[in-house]
Order: C-alpha cells, then sequence, then structure tokens
C-alpha cells in the first residue's frame, strides 16, 4: 500500500518500501548545515552530534534514523525552527567545554558496560577528584574518567611483561614511573578511548574528521599539539615522519588499513605550515649507514656480539632497565628520529642558511616511547656541534628534536587546520633530508630494520649485491624469527624479536649463554608488529590492521627505485658534504649515542617472573 510521506513543503507519495535516508539521497535533500564560521575548526559534514533532522516532532540524530523505514503519515524535515535551536545549543556547548558531547556518550557507554559488569559504581565515581598520572613525558592516566576495568594492567604486565601498572582498590590504576618503557600498549586497550559502536554502521559515524576525535581515554599520550600550533607561528619549523606513520595515518580520516598516504602528507604538512617537510625514512636509510658498518666492525674485530638493534625507544629503556647488564650488545647508532634531528640542526641548517636556534624540528611517530627519546639528555648533539663551532654561548641551548606528536596527535592537528588528508595531493618531499629507499620504509614492521642492515653490510662485505633482498619469514607476525645467512665464508645467524615479553625471554637466553648467545644480529621491537603496531598508532590497532600496515609498507618498499640504503643519492651527498665517513667524527658527535644503567631502584628480579 502506498505511503504519504510528508518531506519540508512537498507531500510525497511512495510505492515502495525504502528507508529515511534513501528518501532524502532520492529527493536530493542535504542537512541543515550549521554556521561553521561559528566553529572554524568543525568540517566534518558527517559528524552525528551536528547532521540532525526533526521527524513526527522531534529533533533526532541522522545517525540513529537512517535505517529506519519510512511509515505513512510520516513529517520529516531538514528545516525547521527546533532543529536550528538544538543545534545553535549543541555547538555552543561543544565551544564551552571543547569537548565533543557524542564521545563523552560513547565514553558514558562503555562506563555503564563496566558498571554492570561490577567493575565499578558510578555514583561513587562521580566523586572521584583523583589528580592525573603521567609517566613523563610520554603517558597520561585519568583517574577520574577509568572506569578501572584494568585492561591496560594486564597488557602491561602480562603481555609486554613490564609490571609497570599496577592495581590498587582504593587509587585505582597507578604508575611505577621507574619501570615503565612508555611503550604506550596500554592506550590501544582502554576502553574509554575506542571510537566503536557496536552495530552503528562504521559508514554514518562520520567522526573521522572530528578535531575531538584523538587523543582521548582514560590511558592516552600527553598532548603536545599545542606547542606545534605556537612554533608554526614563531619558528622555523621543519618536519619529519616515521615509516610506519605513511601506512597508518590515513585510517584517523576513515580511510581503510593499508593506505598509503606518503605523497598526501607531505602536501598536507607544506599546507599546515612546515617550513620544510621532510622524511624519517631518509635517517632510516642513514642508520643502516652507521648500524650496518658498526655490525660489521664488531663482527671483523670481535666486538660485543650478538648486536641488538637500538630504534625502538622503549625497548631500549626495557633493557636499560631490567637488562643493563646487556648494554654493550645495544648498536650504539641512535635511532633514525633522532640521527634526523642531529641533522637537520647542522647538515641542513648549514645548507639552508637556517639559524639552528630558530630551527624547531617535529617528528610524527608511531610511539609514545619516542616522546621521551628526544627527551632524553644526551639527545642535543647539534647543540654540542654548534658549540664546538663557537656559535653558541655556554647557556644556550636546544635539543635535537623539540616536539614528537603520535599519529593520533597529528591527525588531530591537521584537523585543527581543516586539511582533511584523503584530498590532499600527492606531493614530493623537500630535498636535503627528504629522499629514501625501499630498504628505509620497511623500517615500519616488525623484520624490516634487520633487512633493510643485510641489504647494505652483505654488500659492504662481500662486494656483492645480496642475492635475494626480501627474508620471508624475518616479516611475519611471529613473536620470535630466526633466519640464516652465509656471508663471506660464515654463516650469519639472525634473530628478529617484538613484544617486550618475547624480547624478556630472548634476553634471559643470552645473559645465561643460552641459544641466541650464539647469534650475531638480533632485531628487538617492544610493539606488536614493529611501529605499525606503536603505542601512538590510531585506535583500534589489531592483527588485521598490523597486517594491513605491513602489506602496505611491503608495498612501498617494492614500488621505490632504489631499495638499499647505501644507494640513496642524497645519502651519499650528506658523507660526501658533511659527515664525511660512516663511524667518523662527525658520525660519533651526530649520530651515536651511549646509554644509562636504570637498573636502580628496578631490579630484574622485580619484574614478572617468566
Ligand atoms: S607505557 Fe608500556 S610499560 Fe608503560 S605502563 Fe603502558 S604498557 Fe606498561
Ligand atoms: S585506564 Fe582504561 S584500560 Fe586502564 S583500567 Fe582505566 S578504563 Fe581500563
Amino acid at each position: 500500500m502506498p505511503l504519504t510521506i510528508q518531506l519540508d513543503q512537498q507531500t510525497l507519495r511512495i510505492d515502495q518500501p525504502g528507508d529515511v535516508l534513501g528518501l532524502l539521497q532520492r529527493e536530493g535533500k542535504t542537512l541543515y548545515q550549521p554556521e561553521w564560521q561559528e566553529l572554524q575548526w568543525i568540517n566534518n559534514p558527517g559528524c552525528p552530534l551536528v547532521n540532525l533532522l526533526e521527524v513526527d516532532g522531534r529533533v533526532v540524530s541522522l545517525l540513529l534514523w537512517a535505517n529506519r523505514p519510512l511509515r505513512d503519515g510520516m513529517v520529516i524535515r531538514t528545516r525547521s525552527e527546533a532543529l536550528e535551536a538544538e543545534l545553535t545549543e549543541r555547538l555552543q556547548q561543544l565551544r564551552n567545554r571543547g569537548e565533543c558531547r557524542f564521545i563523552r556518550h560513547l565514553q558514558e557507554f562503555a562506563a555503564a558496560e563496566a558498571e554492570s559488569s561490577g567493575l565499578v559504581n558510578l555514583e561513587t565515581r562521580s566523586a572521584w577528584q583523583f589528580e592525573p598520572r603521567i609517566s613523563v613525558p610520554s603517558i597520561f592516566h585519568d583517574p577520574n574518567v577509568c572506569v578501572r576495568c584494568q585492561a591496560c594492567v594486564d597488557e602491561c604486565n602480562m603481555f609486554q611483561w613490564v609490571g609497570a601498572l599496577r592495581f590498587d582498590e582504593k587509587l585505582g590504576v597507578l604508575f611505577d614511573d621507574a619501570k615503565c618503557t612508555r611503550c604506550g600498549q596500554c592506550i590501544h586497550r582502554c576502553p574509554m578511548g575506542m571510537r566503536k559502536i557496536p552495530n552503528a554502521g562504521a559508514r554514518w559515524m562520520g567522526c573521522m574528521r572530528c578535531p575531538f576525535s584523538r587523543p582521548l581515554g582514560a590511558m592516552r599520550e600527553v598532548d603536545q599539539t599545542q606547542q606545534v600550533g605556537e612554533a608554526l607561528e614563531t619558528k622555523y619549523v621543519v618536519v619529519q615522519f616515521a615509516p610506519a606513520v605513511r601506512a597508518t595515518l590515513g585510517e584517523e580520516f576513515g580511510m581503510p588499513p593499508g593506505s598509503l598516504t606518503v605523497g598526501q602528507l607531505y602536501a598536507a604538512l607544506r599546507r599546515l605550515g612546515c617550513r620544510q617537510v621532510w622524511d624519517t625514512n631518509f635517517a632510516a636509510d642513514l642508520t643502516i649507514m652507521e648500524e650496518g658498518h658498526e655490525f660489521l666492525h664488531r663482527l671483523q674485530n670481535s666486538g660485543r656480539l650478538p648486536m641488538f638493534t637500538s630504534c625502538s625507544p622503549a625497548w631500549i629503556r626495557y633493557c636499560e632497565t631490567f637488562y643493563p647488564d646487556l648494554i654493550p650488545h645495544l648498536s650504539t647508532a641512535k635511532s633514525p628520529q633522532q640521527m634526523f634531528g642531529a641533522a637537520a640542526k647542522t647538515y641542513a641548517a648549514q645548507k639552508l642558511g637556517v639559524d639552528p636556534r630558530q630551527m624547531f624540528v617535529v617528528s610524527i611517530m608511531p610511539c609514545t616511547a619516542k616522546k621521551f627519546e628526544a627527551s632524553r639528555p644526551e639527545m642535543d648533539s647539534a647543540c654540542r656541534y654548534w658549540r664546538q663551532q663557537g656559535l653558541l654561548e655556554p647557556h644556550e641551548h636546544f635539543p635535537d628534536v623539540d616536539v614528537v606528536l603520535t599519529s593520533r596527535e597529528a591527525a588531530k592537528l591537521l584537523k585543527m587546520a581543516k586539511i582533511h588528508l584523503p584530498d590532499m595531493p600527492e606531493e614530493p618531499p623537500d630535498s636535503l633530508l627528504g629522499r629514501y629507499t625501499g630498504a628505509a620504509t620497511i623500517f615500519g614492521r616488525t623484520g624490516g630494520v634487520m633487512e633493510a642492515a643485510l641489504r647494505t653490510a652483505y654488500e659492504l662485505a662481500t662486494g656483492q649485491p645480496l642475492p635475494k633482498l626480501e627474508f620471508e619469514t624475518l616479516g611475519t607476525m611471529e613473536g620470535m624469527k630466526t633466519a640464516s645467512i652465509p656471508l663471506d665464508g660464515m654463516t650469519l645467524r639472525v634473530a628478529v624479536v617484538h613484544t617486550l615479553g618475547n624480547a624478556r625471554e630472548v634476553c634471559q637466553s643470552v645473559r645465561e649463554g643460552g641459544q641466541f648467545a650464539q647469534f650475531h644480529f638480533i632485531e628487538f621491537m617492544a610493539c606488536e608488529g614493529g611501529c605499525i603496531g606503536g603505542g601512538g598508532q590510531p585506535i583500534p590497532t589489531d592483527l588485521s590492521t598490523r597486517k594491513a600496515r605491513t602489506y602496505a609498507l611491503n608495498q612501498d618498499d617494492r614500488r621505490q627505485p632504489v631499495r638499499k640504503s647505501h644507494l640513496n643519492p642524497e645519502i651519499q651527498q650528506l658523507y660526501q658534504d658533511f659527515l664525511q665517513k660512516p663511524l667518523g667524527h662527525l658520525s660519533h658527535l651526530l649520530l651515536h649515542t651511549s646509554y644509562v644503567d636504570r637498573s636502580q631502584p628496578i631490579s630484574a628480579e622485580k619484574a614478572p617472573s617468566l
């Protein structure tokens, strides 16, 4: 039987069954849009908070009504006084509180679920007035938002085997700052930071462009977006982004996992106002030059083996805290992030004629521990270089990397600037520190650093190209992987390990002279899957997203015209014009580091036992 529907001023006869959204689309209706100038930073036409319509005299959200069937006599309005009044009120609230009511509803939904599971009493919770707890400078915990589900505690204790979080009946979740590696894996577990609405139909969520989307949750990163905003006004801002970020940031803008956005990201960061848009991948190639030479030097001169990779700062802190006796195994090569900072404020500043004191290095990283790494007091080698050159007064000081944003924070910053990543054209990076090889891009996934190092080290040691560039067994999601490679009359034994729980097992084996003590080179990554599963990556991060992101990085490797770090022409230029040679005097000053025994007051015995 035909239906009669009133849609705004029209009376329609509908012969076929259908839903509300279908009718709106068929009739070419758009929803009432508020005055966007009112709230400049909302640029999201799909936002469920503001996409409203009136049905039978009630103002409702399109999110909830899109798929409801049409009924005879229904009155639907896309413009009305009631709609305008409701929107004005919502926007006013948004502006006053600086937060999205819809996201808060989601959090309250999660809280109600926690209460019904007996985890928390919401009445008691409403009276909590705890101070925030911070694992400086990376992780922020808001105990008043927490529902005490202990998922973060389980992650830290049972998966990462760090034991930095514990649960107190009265106080809730407590950090042991000395033990915490800043890996950020606890953040991924917090239900208060998830963007999941069961059965809601993701395409109607439209939250991906909301400036409030990240960071949020009871456990989250320390938000440094404001510092970057201020620097963009006053400093010469240069930016780098990590290998893994090119395969993950699109997710924050609604793109499917595994979307590569490298060219769009260069364009977006340029529009944000960064003066030089460079790439951590360049520095990953540089890391391979230094680390590859260091490995060969150890191999040929009876140095300490197995050599451990040093790119993952949470792994480094873990080793310093729980296995300080193994510090001599760590490569002294800095991570790509820090090599980049040192090269930017010396070599690039000189080439560009920019005062290094004015240069502000922003890193976009998949990792919360990178915030800690950049804050380490020894990460100021450009400053030491310029002091030696007589440029700086003794009181003048600056770090190599000024601010580290997680992928989530970077997305927030772009959204606040109304830059929608998927709409960006593909652009190239700026020259000097921008070009990269396929070897660099696979740094972002488990096994990538090892593969990249082998591509260069093999060729340096034998003078022959590596017969096979890809080692399938090293790139899988297995927690511990091994391979043997014939090299110059010997068999090189290498291993790849990810998650700190697995790292603990391998460290224990090396310490006790077990099977891993017989290896030559071991890659360690603190997070599952490597950086594509880092603590600063888009939420959710699960096995399927990790696999899709890994696939994207492998594709990026294969499409590069140059796939070995030592063949990167900008790296060759850097050595020719500035550094002279790997492991040389300037490399030691700028690109290598030392480590700290952090076992006091922690002792390895206090860590959770295997
Ligand atoms: S950041 Fe890592 S080590 Fe620190 S509390 Fe969270 S899971 Fe544990
Ligand atoms: S911080 Fe998040 S994951 Fe941890 S107990 Fe609280 S609600 Fe649960």
